[in-house]
Formats: C-alpha cells, sequence, structure tokens
C-alpha cells in the first residue's frame, strides 16, 4: 500500500463523553492520536491528513514533524463542527485514488483491518470496516433486534475517493448529514461493502474506557539493550557527553563529535530492537557523518524504532571517568538524550562513575560509557 491512498485521520471532535480531549491524553505514554498514526504506519500508508480542532492542532503538529520526512507526508487541516464537515474538508485536500477515513480515538485499529479496508475501496468503490454485535440488541425495550442481521460500523470506512467526494457534495446539497462515512456513501450509490472490523478496533470514548485501552497497549513484548562505547582523550577536541559540551583540558577523538554517551545509548537502543548497532546504520567511512552531533544520530534511530513500533520504556547509562566532575552536567545531558529520544527526562538516568585511578579510564586515556535500556514493543 502506498501513495494511492491518503488516510484522514479525525482528530477534531469535542470529546463530550470523555469531559477533556482523549486525543491528548498520553495512554501507557504516548498520546491515542500518535498510536492510530503508528497504526496506519505499520499499514505502509504514507500520505495524511489529520483533521484538527485548537486542542488538538499543536499535538498533531509535533507528530507531523517527528514523522514526516521525504515520502512521508502529514499535513493538517481545520476540522468542522460537525464530524461530516471535518471529512469534507479533509476530501477537498485528499490526493489519492482512495482515501481510509478513521476516527483517531479508534487507535488500536491493527494493520490488518486497515488493510482489508483498503483493499475493499480499491476494488470495489468502498471498505468499511464492520463487526457483528455480540451483545443481544435491544430497541428502546421494546423489541429485540434480529442479530444476524446487525452489524457494528467501526473504522477505517475507505472509499474511492472521488466517489466518497461525489457522495458528500450531494448529501451536504440536500442538507444531509450522517455520523459515518458509509451512510452518506450508500445514499449515492445504494450500496456498501464491508471488511472484517474487530473487537480491539474500539473507539476510546468514555474515562471508564482508558484502563482497558491501557491494558491492551501494555499487552506488549518487552525488550531490554546493552551498549557500550570507549574513545580515546586527546588534546584539541572538544569534550561532548549527551550532547553537552563540557569544560576540560582534553576531548575525545572520533569522525563525528565522540559523544560515547551518546554511542553507547544509541547501541543500547538498537541492540533492544535488534537492528544492528551504531556503525552500521552510520559507518565512519561516510563523509555526511564526520564531526556531526551524535544526537542528531540519536533522533535518527528514536524515529526508526518508533516506526518499527518500539517505545522507549526507560534507559540507564554510567560514564567511567576519572575527571572532569560530571555531577553539575549530568541534568542536561539527560535533557539532551530526553528531547532527542523526545520522551519524559524521567525515563532517561545518567550516572557518573570514577574508577579510582584503575585502568585506562582512570589514567585519562580514554572514557567508557555503558547502558542499558528497556523497549516495549508495539504489537497491534
Ligand atoms: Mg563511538
Amino acid at each position: 500500500m502506498s501513495g494511492g491512498v491518503t488516510a484522514i485521520l479525525l482528530a477534531a471532535g469535542s470529546s463530550r463523553r470523555m469531559g477533556f480531549d482523549k486525543l491528548t491524553l498520553p495512554l501507557a505514554g504516548r498520546t491515542a492520536l500518535e498510536y492510530a498514526l503508528l497504526a496506519f504506519l505499520r499499514a505502509d500508508v504514507t500520505d495524511f491528513l489529520i483533521a484538527v480542532s485548537d486542542a488538538t492542532r499543536p499535538l498533531a503538529q509535533s507528530l507531523a514533524e517527528r514523522y514526516g520526512k521525504p515520502g512521508l507526508r502529514i499535513r493538517l487541516v481545520e476540522g468542522g463542527a460537525a464530524r461530516g464537515d471535518s471529512v469534507y474538508n479533509a476530501l477537498l485536500l485528499a490526493e489519492g485514488e482512495a482515501v481510509a477515513i478513521h476516527d483517531a480515538a479508534r487507535c488500536l485499529a491493527e494493520p490488518s483491518v486497515i488493510l482489508d479496508s483498503i483493499a475493499g475501496a480499491l476494488a470495489r468503490g468502498s471498505g468499511v470496516a464492520a463487526l457483528p454485535p455480540r451483545d443481544t440488541i435491544w430497541q428502546s425495550e421494546t423489541a429485540v433486534l434480529e442479530r444476524d442481521t446487525l452489524l457494528a460500523a467501526q473504522t477505517p470506512q475507505s472509499f474511492d475517493r472521488s466517489r466518497i467526494l461525489a457522495a458528500y457534495e450531494a448529501a451536504r446539497q440536500a442538507g444531509v448529514c450522517a455520523t459515518d462515512d458509509a451512510a452518506i456513501y450508500r445514499r449515492a450509490y445504494g450500496e456498501v461493502h464491508f471488511t472484517p472490523g474487530s473487537p480491539r478496533n474500539q473507539k476510546l470514548t468514555t474515562p471508564a474506557d482508558i484502563a482497558l485501552f491501557e491494558a491492551l497497549l501494555t499487552r506488549r513484548a518487552c525488550r531490554s539493550g546493552f551498549g557500550e562505547d570507549t574513545h580515546r582523550l586527546v588534546q584539541g577536541r572538544a569534550l561532548v557527553l549527551g550532547g553537552t559540551e563540557i569544560p576540560f583540558e582534553l576531548g575525545l577523538l572520533g569522525h563525528s563529535d565522540a559523544d560515547v554517551l551518546t554511542h553507547a545509548v544509541i547501541d543500547a537502543l538498537l541492540g533492544a530492537a535488534a537492528l544492528g548497532d551504531i556503525g552500521i546504520h552510520f559507518p565512519d567511512s561516510d563523509p555526511r557523518y564526520k564531526g556531526i552531533c551524535s544526537l542528531e544520530l540519536l533522533s535518527a534511530v528514536n524515529g526508526l524504532l518508533r516506526e518499527k513500533g518500539y517505545l522507549l520504556c526507560n534507559l540507564d547509562a554510567t560514564i567511567v571517568a576519572q575527571r572532569p566532575k560530571l555531577a553539575p552536567h549530568i541534568l542536561a545531558m539527560r535533557q539532551n538524550l530526553a528531547r532527542a529520544l523526545c520522551c519524559d527526562v524521567a525515563r532517561v538516568s545518567v550516572k557518573a562513575t570514577t574508577p579510582e585511578g584503575c585502568g585506562p579510564e582512570g589514567e585519562l586515556v580514554c572514557i567508557t560509557a555503558r547502558c542499558v535500556c528497556s523497549l516495549e514493543e508495539y504489537e497491534p
């Protein structure tokens, strides 16, 4: 699946039943809007429109900056007063052959649900994720509805873009509004094609849902990683540790800024994800990395991990250095690393120890850093 599909993530609702904006609430450390975006990235969708409100615009903007890159476009569109207005505004900007319209509050959608929905749109004009209800459904205490005839519509609801746009324009002209896109499509064309939804693909709606969603989100594998690096101390180089330049008569020798702490962190993260090591991703034979700030490399690794569905749980690093005294700089290092990792500083621990004059670190030949980390593996 690729540029032929535009995902429309609806993030402009008022969250009335939640009482506060549900899409910006961190669930197991990440917001629902970010999980929704990750779900579509895992389905290899590369073109996004996020319909935003005042409440969700800053978050959507930061996600667009964090995840957007060449070949992956994330645009924001103003949401409307009603859901249908937001969809219509987005449809006017969409360019894919198909559009996958999705409530961002359904942030746990599996890639298979998304891919089936899109495949329906490409093959038959529409693919609406839906699920037979498990419960007996009563109609206002008067009648039990025949369960075999019922389907609960979820999202994504995917359509041929030009057909759903025409259907929306016709509905708007007739003054018809509907709470889902399938109804608008059916009104125009008399049919809708359904694709398999899933029980996990629920909509975050009430405060009681938060614990349920977090339980589902935290049911992920945990992975550990370890990284170690040593750089030689020489004259005439800056001493950079964790992105902080520290006044000292010696500095670390290396192709990049030789930030030994950040390198150990990078190797721990890559190791936890079994994605190789820093030398594979950023070879020191490559002139692009000459003198580079290693925090930029860490940012790139963070992006890679997030794309693969790994989220940092925590990391803990130790610097082995005889001198200089590092305690005054520890907080700045933690803040730098946390910024590059887009996480809270509480997830990042940095410590320093002196080797009591023993070994090459003790004799000021080198500085060594070691890091362990744990990642949560996101498995929709
Ligand atoms: Mg190194």
